[in-house]
């Protein structure tokens, strides 16, 4: 049996025994940027105190936005403008895979599964910068948290917190506390 078969069989007992629905903007009125990691599926937002219904969840490789028109600042905006998001979370996490990404190995993997040379090097920016890796988790999360602050499309009264999450104990810590700047 294939994944998509397993999923559509898991599908059909999950829809049967389905019951109520629930509202399209988030009780909690949070939206949440973190990374795609697999730890942290169905398991960060627990250990939030999260729920199904609470939160906005924005999610890339590695908490990065690359570009300040692109995608994470437009579902931002959205969560805000339209969604009744009044805080955002920017959560980088331990162990992150986006960490030192080998940016070799990468390239050599795109090119042994059919990738053309040019189309890596025409890559605007290159490669490296183009996947998001980065160094230190903590510096990433800093940094994003700045740039979405900075962000011109980001309403200033909106808290941009930033924090860092252990994916193995679950304990969060925080880097940047957005309230302060509120304050002032
Ligand atoms: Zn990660």
């Amino acid at each position: 049996m294939s994944l998509l078969d397993e999923v559509l069989a898991h599908n059909e007992r999950f829809v049967s025994e389905r019951q109520g629905t629930i509202k399209r903007t988030p009780a909690r009125k949070v939206v949440i940027f973190t990374c795609m990691d697999t730890r942290l599926v169905d398991f960060l937002e627990p250990a939030m105190g999260l729920r199904r219904g609470d939160a906005k969840v924005i999610k890339n490789a590695g908490t990065t936005v690359l570009d300040p028109n692109g995608g994470v600042i437009r579902s931002l905006a959205v969560a805000i403008y339209a969604l009744e998001c009044e805080e955002v979370f920017v959560i980088g996490h331990l162990d992150c895979g986006m960490a030192n990404l080998d940016v070799t190995v990468i390239r050599e993997n795109m090119l042994s599964r059919g990738v053309a040379a040019s189309t890596i090097d025409d890559l605007q920016p290159a490669l490296g910068d183009w996947l998001g890796t980065f160094r230190d988790v903590y510096g990433n999360v800093r940094r994003v948290t700045q740039i979405v602050r900075d962000n011109a499309l980001m309403p200033k009264d909106v808290p941009v917190h930033g924090l860092m999450f252990d994916p193995s104990s679950g304990s969060l810590e925080v880097l940047v506390k957005g309230y302060i700047e509120k304050a002032q």
